[in-house]
């Protein structure tokens, strides 16, 4: 009987299980931040979730626990969630892109859609390469903006007002998006069907962090020269544009390990996963893998106190309502 079970469809199912995970997340918020800033009566929880969606705030608490050794007190499932995705990186390439984050799952979404169309190009190389750059760019400018904090302002901000709401600015910025939102997400959302994954390509400075780390690990596409028949297949199917047919192994930074190509290739055996190079690992390993850091990283932080803030509820009500 044949495998209905591709690499396609199983990464769909978990991109779209993650982004139903974050809609439910983000309605709970909602019922929060209106318990907590005094607009409702009605109690509930905070997702921790959430903070999933404050990358440099993440990158703040991760400096300042490598300064103290103390985890952040404010936002410490954000703190959580951005270690396992470090560790996701290294482990199994760019897998957070590939199969949770909601915004590559948009992205994927718009890609296809622009294939089907005859467009999702890839740009030439002299004007893709200088584009690639500029999530370098961006990353290198927050790395040295965080990195270059004395401990005490590191302290001040984390601890401060700005950053105890920012995930309620964040939810602000989904709900009721200014009008320069609205038109630059549009467009970035018309330049995608155009120009394959564009904003994860050249502009997210968090999949270039990743992409850097992703290089250090050991997971990584191997092809079998000796058995490809150069279709051509993996090349045209691969969301990165990376040209699988003509590498013995892919160490590419933008590999969101999705193991499509694997899936396109009809020689049996021609692609697979490797653990350096070598040993050929399922393509169902990295995705399910990526999955099983993330929810061990959440059972280890709810176990351990690492999930929920520890906040007095008057401060924390002082502080929203103030939002
Ligand atoms: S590149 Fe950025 S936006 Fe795109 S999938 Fe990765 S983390 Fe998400
Ligand atoms: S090389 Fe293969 S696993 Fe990597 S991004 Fe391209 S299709 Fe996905
Ligand atoms: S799809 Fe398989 S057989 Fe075809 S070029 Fe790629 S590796 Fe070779």
């Amino acid at each position: 009987m044949k495998n209905t079970l591709t690499p396609s469809r199983f990464r769909l199912a978990v991109q779209a299980g993650f982004t139903l995970f974050c809609l439910h997340a983000g309605y709970r918020f909602v019922g929060f931040v209106a318990w907590v800033s005094g607009r409702s009566e009605t109690f509930t929880s905070k997702p921790g979730a959430v903070e999933g969606f404050l990358p440099i705030s993440a990158l703040m608490g991760f400096r300042h626990l490598l300064i103290t050794g103390r985890w952040d007190p404010v936002h410490p499932a954000g703190l959580a969630i951005f270690i396992s995705i470090l560790v996701m990186a290294f482990l199994f390439r760019k897998a957070f892109c590939g199969y949770i984050c909601p915004v590559g799952f948009l992205s994927g979404l718009l890609e296809r859609a622009g294939r089907r169309m005859h467009l999702a190009l890839i740009p030439p190389k002299w004007i893709d390469l200088p584009l690639t750059g500029v999530k370098y760019l961006l990353l290198g400018g927050f790395c040295f903006a965080v990195f270059s904090m004395d401990p005490r302002s590191l302290e001040a901000f984390l601890t401060g007002p700005y950053n105890m709401t920012a995930d309620a600015r964040m939810l602000q910025f989904f709900l009721a998006p200014s009008t320069l939102s609205l038109t630059v997400i549009g467009l970035l959302a018309a330049i995608s069907l155009v120009v394959r994954n564009f904003w994860c390509r050249y502009l997210c400075p968090y999949g270039a962090l990743l992409g850097i780390i992703s290089l250090l690990g050991p997971t990584s596409v191997k092809r079998d020269a000796a058995s490809c028949v150069d279709c051509g297949k993996c090349t045209r199917r691969c969301p990165s544009g990376i040209k699988v047919q003509e590498k013995s192994v892919v160490r590419s930074p933008e590999c969101i390990g999705c193991g499509e190509c694997v899936g396109a290739c009809p020689v049996d055996g021609c692609l697979s996963f490797s653990v350096y190079g070598k040993k050929r690992i399922p393509w169902l390993a990295v995705g399910a893998g990526a999955t099983a850091t993330l929810l061990l990283a959440w059972l280890w932080a709810k176990a351990t106190g690492h999930w929920d803030s520890a906040l007095p509820e008057a401060m924390l009500k002082r502080f929203y309502s103030m939002f």
